[in-house]
């Protein structure tokens, strides 16, 4: 009998592939191959290299290997292996998540010659206007040999601006293989420039694992403002071998060249980052160098975690309660937590840390499963900031603002510091109503109401991608009192641009950071230090430091305090503090005021008087009374179809399907948002005490649901451990 191969294919399909293995080719686990799949030729990927096939079937031979070692190392197959099963999605799928888009494509995993530059020395003037090329020569000036173009632009310089420098002939291209120009990996600046560790910091950091300790998770519990990101630093620096390589994870809107640059102040080009802007040559250039064993300290988004490292010693998640590290759509994975089964994979230590961490790995720190490390006071002169509530209840608002709100930024203003003001809408107002006959303007296709954009005179759908143009009257009953009713960060911003006619104001969301660049623009104008108020969203609560900052206003923080999500008020506790942790971050105090109607609910007081660990502690005794994660497991499995009917009665079948006792059922429901872009969703809720169980569940019911001939028009997905329940 032939030998035979199982080879995972990139489809939607619980099943390997059997193949024959031709005399004399060798494969191994994780290898490229191409083979016959219909009348089609496909790259695939050696899952098991002893193929037991069905009697009697004549296999078709595997045509080709595509290079005689495995694309993916043993350690990341089977971290995929492990992942496809616990989030019960297809192994190809999984597998192929884990290369780039040109080496699933089948092309060779080669790396393009490396593009390296040479400041000459020559030509100092540099008209005002193109300060982007000036920073340039100057970064390039302070560095202490050649930089690649990818370091260039990983420091956050755009093509234009390298080209313009080039033909100019002020910066040169230089050919890297030649000896001179070899820049060696840790060629890293004097170590003056780095701070040393605050006592608290020290403590902290005497209290990390060694890398070479064995597998460890910690918690690292560090207040805004604590000096994490330096602890990471000073923890990788010291605790790093020359050879090995590390996997720091941060939240997408975390990787600006700002954070990049901070990393490369120590490890120079052992800097490698990896995110979804990175264009196929650059993915495959650092995916290359992850695989060959590079000594890289990767800074990366959620799928940096799946990447070939074969060398990975240590791994931190910065910020590991963000949302953004669970997939929403497809493979949804969590990158945190595979980064903890990754550590575990490698007997090594990962360091989760965040100011305000997710109740579950509170949850793992209390139960001794996650190690606890504290750090509870700001680094440097920086003192915590005073959180106070503001009753407006019966009180005039401007665009949102209370008076005494707009004359606290006013004394901000007057002392020449920062003020930031927190929305959680983008757009202009979240409804447009008519006060004759009622009117709201909802959405055609979705269960929701149209967001009014007044910048570009639009109607949106935050939900689906419908749009239309704004309207001055009623299209129910043609009258004119037809108005905008609630906040957004465009009716806080013209509110605040009328109060404060001579200070910037700067809007920072989704809508306004849309062009590249755009945020480092903004960010680079608020490290100015020069008076602004800062209006934006959820956005500015994420990681950033703004040393001038002394002042953050909450416009409204009353949302999620009577929200249905179970994890809703762990979200608005998060968000609250973090946003608060961009006030007061150097030498000067900073000082929170939270606008509310409810000033006497019990969450908000505790957040002006309680640390996050308090808090959460008794969030997690609410959630142990309801039986909620972490305190027992939950997946959904969600079903949208043409009508309500069907896609209710799909999960309808699979309810007896799911065994009594061991697993509960809620559902199914209609989804929070029952339409959404004209499909019609609903939910499974599925809950156990052992993982186990839940997940030999869920594994019945995607069988059955393969086997099924649905119509075109119904979809299923799994999700398990969600973060989003409505
Ligand atoms: P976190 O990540 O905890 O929010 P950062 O690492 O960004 O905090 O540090 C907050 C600020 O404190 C930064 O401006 C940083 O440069 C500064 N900082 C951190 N550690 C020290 C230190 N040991 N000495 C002086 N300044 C420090
Ligand atoms: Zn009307
Ligand atoms: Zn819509």
């Amino acid at each position: 009998m032939p030998a035979t191969v199982r080879i995972a294919l990139n489809r939607p399909l619980r099943r390997l592939f059997d193949y024959e293995r031709p005399d004399g080719m060798v494969l191994t686990r994780g290898q490229r191959v191409r083979v016959p799949f219909g009348r089609q030729t496909l790259t695939g990927l050696v899952a098991d290299t002893n193929g037991t096939p069905p009697e009697g079937l004549t296999l078709k031979p595997v045509s080709q290997a595509l290079e005689p070692w495995p694309a993916l190392p043993d350690e990341t197959v089977a971290l995929l292996q492990w992942a496809s099963h616990y989030y019960q999605h297809p192994l190809g799928e999984c597998l192929f998540t884990a290369m780039p888009p040109a080496l699933r494509r089948g092309r060779p995993a080669e790396r393009p010659a490396p593009m390296v530059w040479r400041y000459t020395g020559s030509g100092a003037t540099l008209p005002a206007s193109a300060h982007r090329q000036k920073a340039l020569l100057d970064w390039l000036k302070d560095q202490p040999g050649d930089v690649a173009d990818s370091t260039l632009r990983a420091a956050g310089f755009q093509r234009t601006q390298i080209d313009a420098l080039a033909n100019k002939q002020w910066i040169t291209r230089v050919d890297p293989t030649a000896p001179q120009a070899a820049h060696v990996a840790d060629a890293t600046p004097a170590p003056s420039c780095r701070p040393t560790l605050s006592p608290a910091q020290a403590e902290a950091a005497s209290q990390l694992p060694a890398v070479n300790a064995g597998f460890s998770a910690t918690l690292l519990y560090g207040v805004t403002g604590s000096g994490k990101t330096e602890l990471y630093l000073h923890y990788l620096k010291t605790h790093l071998g020359d050879q090995d390589q590390a996997l720091v994870l941060v939240p997408e809107i975390n990787l600006t060249p700002q954070t990049v640059a901070r990393f490369q102040k120590y490890f120079g080009d052992r800097i490698v980052v990896w995110h979804s802007a990175l264009n196929d040559t650059d993915r495959l250039d650092t995916w290359l160098k992850v695989r060959h064993g590079e000594p890289v300290i990767l800074v990366g988004t959620r799928s940096a975690v799946l990447l070939p490292f074969t060398r990975l010693r240590a791994l931190v998640v910065d910020e590991e309660h963000d949302t953004s590290y669970k997939q929403g759509d497809g493979f949804r994975y969590s990158g945190r937590d595979l980064a903890v089964y990754r550590a575990h994979l490698n007997r090594c230590p990962v360091i989760l840390g965040s100011a305000t961490p997710s109740l579950e790995s509170v949850h793992n720190a209390r139960t001794g499963k996650y190690r606890l490390v504290r750090l509870e006071q700001r680094a440097g002169p920086a003192r915590p900031p005073t959180l106070s509530l503001l009753d407006i209840r019966s009180r005039p608002l401007e665009g949102g603002l209370s008076r005494p709100a707009l004359s606290a930024i006013r004394d901000v203003l007057a002392r020449g510091e920062q003020a930031l003001v927190f929305v959680n809408r983008r757009g202009f107002a979240p409804v447009m109503m008519c006060f004759d006959c009622g009117h709201l303007m909802e959405c055609p296709r979705c269960d929701s109401r149209l967001t009014y954009h007044r910048r570009d005179r639009a109607m949106r759908c935050h939900h689906c991608d419908f749009q239309c143009a704004a309207r001055d009257t009623c299209p129910q009953c043609q009258s004119e009192r037809f108005k905008p009713v609630g906040q957004g960060t465009e009716r806080t911003e013209d509110t605040l641009a009328e109060a404060f006619p001579d200070t910037p104001v700067v809007r920072v969301d989704r809508d306004s950071t849309q062009r590249k660049g755009s945020i480092q623009q903004i960010l680079d104008k608020v490290n100015s230090g020069a008076p602004c108020v800062l209006v934006g969203t959820q956005m500015l609560a994420k990681g950033h430091d703004f040393p001038n900052v002394t002042l953050v206003v909450v416009v409204n923080a009353d949302g999620g305090l009577f929200s249905v999500d179970f994890r809703a008020p762990e979200q608005l506790t998060q968000t609250l503090i973090q946003v608060s942790g961009r006030a007061g971050r150097a030498e000067k105090p900073g000082r929170v005021l939270i606008q509310t109607c409810h000033s006497d609910h019990p969450l908000l007081r505790a957040l002006c008087s309680d640390a996050y660990l308090d808090i959460a502690v008794r969030l997690l005794a609410e959630r142990e009374q309801g039986l909620f994660p972490p305190f027992r497991h939950m997946t959904i499995v969600r079903a949208e179809a043409d009508t309500m009917a069907r896609s209710l009665a799909l999960l309808d079948q699979l309810k007896p399907l799911v065994p009594a006792g061991n697993v509960e059922c809620w559902g199914p429901l209609p989804a929070l948002i029952a339409r959404r872009a004209d499909r019609h969703r609903a939910q499974l809720v599925l809950l156990s005490h052992q993982r186990g169980h839940l997940n030999a569940a869920l594994s019945g019911l995607c069988q059955h649901l393969d086997q099924q001939r649905l119509p075109s028009a119904v979809r299923w997905m799994v999700d398990v451990d969600p973060q989003e329940t409505g």
